[in-house]
């Protein structure tokens, strides 16, 4: 989906140049020319940095590891988003996860702009010195374009609080004297991180189901008007769900993943069994439900990684057959959660897909084209910009709490959080029940509304 971005946000603006709430006061040619600046602001980044970073290696040699940080919209505030650390990293992949952050922002009301960071490395080729090497060398040769008010980084995908806590302690380094604990979101907490942000991310993927399939429908009274229909398609499939003991497979068992599937677990609000789990290895699957307080830990007590081995799940007291990585994509469940790379569901598997429910943990797991099927399938997607926003959404609260340098317990942090989505998805819900789209297009139009009426009032369309 990542790739479709720019396409997305051109049809986000051609279905607001119908809507006539929109820029009333603009009609004509001058509402055209609005829209085409929109259009050209949209689809750019503000800034392309790259480097090579040179980089000593234990061996003695010395490489140049390619790096960049993508600054695609500060209109709503700075720049912000993660730093991947991954060997598939390249510039259009980093341009669209940037622009996904400008809309994720918007989306949330949270006052940043979108940014993305990349490195192209598998961190699991380097020793712990070298990654130290190469975070210190990131901040090095990108500080003059990060701050605290310029542009914050973050976690993503390969890297986590120790890779922050190095940057930080870098970006110190080279600007004495100044503020640094709003630079970079996702440290550790003893250094100034937030209660709650490590869960952040997983809490608030499955939050968004939760609220969709228990508090938003069982309160229909209260949205189900005029504009919504009973017999609206999506609305029959998420009642069909909310009616029945659910049964879930959730891809990835990382950060995002195994808190997501531990949240389904201990949910009294609706009857999950987390019949699939998998990693980068395996899928485990157990028909009766899987035991996912034990799979946790046994994740924490061997570098991450869920048994490989009948004897390993014997040692750890599970019951699940081992099956390959790729079944959890295809089985038999109400529910999928993707919270592993991008492009996992694409138009070669996505007819084999038999959940009715997608959650999008991970960002861009499903393509544009298998997006297309699934919804013609009539399956709800709860799309990334929706899903994953916990993550970022905590990030604005430790860039508070650093600022203020007053901190909150995590059960405040976990509040706030949850107040924040659910606002975004009573936004939402009544007009995707009641429309034709999908609710990836409803995230898009909603977030490119508020960034296009702030570009206006800025006078920046014409
Ligand atoms: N990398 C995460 C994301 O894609 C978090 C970004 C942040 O906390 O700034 O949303």
């Amino acid at each position: 989906m990542a790739k479709e971005t720019g396409l997305i946000v051109q049809q986000s603006l051609d279905a607001l140049l119908q809507d006539m709430d929109f820029l009333p006061h603009l009609k004509g040619l001058d509402r055209e020319q609005a829209f085409r600046s929109l259009g050209a602001i949209l689809s750019t980044p503000n800034h392309i940095h790259k480097s090579y970073l040179r980089i000593v290696l234990d061996s003695g040699n010395v490489v140049r590891v390619p790096a960049f940080r993508i600054q695609h919209n500060d209109t709503l505030g700075p720049y912000k988003g993660g730093i991947r650390f991954h060997e598939s990293v390249n510039e259009d992949e980093v341009t669209n996860l940037a622009t996904l952050m400008t809309l994720k922002n918007a989306l949330h009301e949270v006052p940043f702009g979108g940014a993305k960071g990349g490195i192209i490395i598998n961190p699991r080729d380097y020793s712990v010195r070298e990654l130290y090497m190469i975070c210190k060398k990131y901040v090095q040769y990108f500080s003059d374009v990060l701050g605290p008010d310029k542009d914050i980084p973050a976690p993503d995908m390969g890297s986590g609080e120790r890779e922050m806590d190095w940057m930080m302690a870098e970006f110190k380094n080279i600007h004495p004297g100044q503020p640094y604990r709003g630079s970079f979101t996702g440290k550790s907490v003893v250094n100034g991180g937030s209660l709650g942000r490590r869960e952040a991310t997983g809490k608030g993927v499955y939050f968004t189901m939760r609220y969709m399939l228990h508090d938003f429908l069982h309160n229909q009274s209260s949205w189900l008007g005029s504009e919504t229909s009973r017999d609206n398609r999506y609305l029959q499939t998420a009642l069909g769900l909310a009616e029945r003991p659910l049964k879930l497979a959730v891809q990835g068992f990382g950060n995002v993943g195994s808190v997501a599937a531990l949240e389904a677990y201990q949910c009294k609000l609706l009857q999950n069994k987390i019949v699939a789990v998998s990693d980068r290895n395996h899928t485990l699957y157990n028909e009766d439900g899987l035991d996912v307080p034990a799979l946790v830990d046994f994740v924490a007590a061997h570098g991450g990684d869920l048994p490989v081995s009948a004897d390993q799940l014997g040692e750890a007291g599970i019951k699940a057959e081992l099956l390959d990585r790729e079944a959890v994509l295809t089985m038999d469940v109400d529910v999928l959660i993707l919270a592993a790379l991008e492009d996992q569901i694409h138009v070669a598997n996505a007819d084999q897909v038999r959940a009715r429910l997608i959650v999008e943990g991970a960002n861009a797991p499903v393509t544009g084209d298998a997006d297309r099927i699934l919804d013609d399938k009539g399956v709800i997607i709860i799309p990334d910009i929706l899903a994953n926003a916990g993550g970022v959404i905590v990030s604005y609260f430790e860039w508070l709490q650093g600022r203020e340098t007053q901190f909150y317990s995590e059960e405040e942090v976990f509040r706030q959080l949850v107040d924040k989505m659910q606002h975004t998805m009573k936004s939402l819900l009544p007009a995707f029940f009641g429309g034709s789209h999908s609710l990836r297009t409803y995230g898009y139009k909603h977030a490119v509304h508020k960034l296009s009426a702030t570009l206006y009032r800025l006078g920046k369309l014409y």
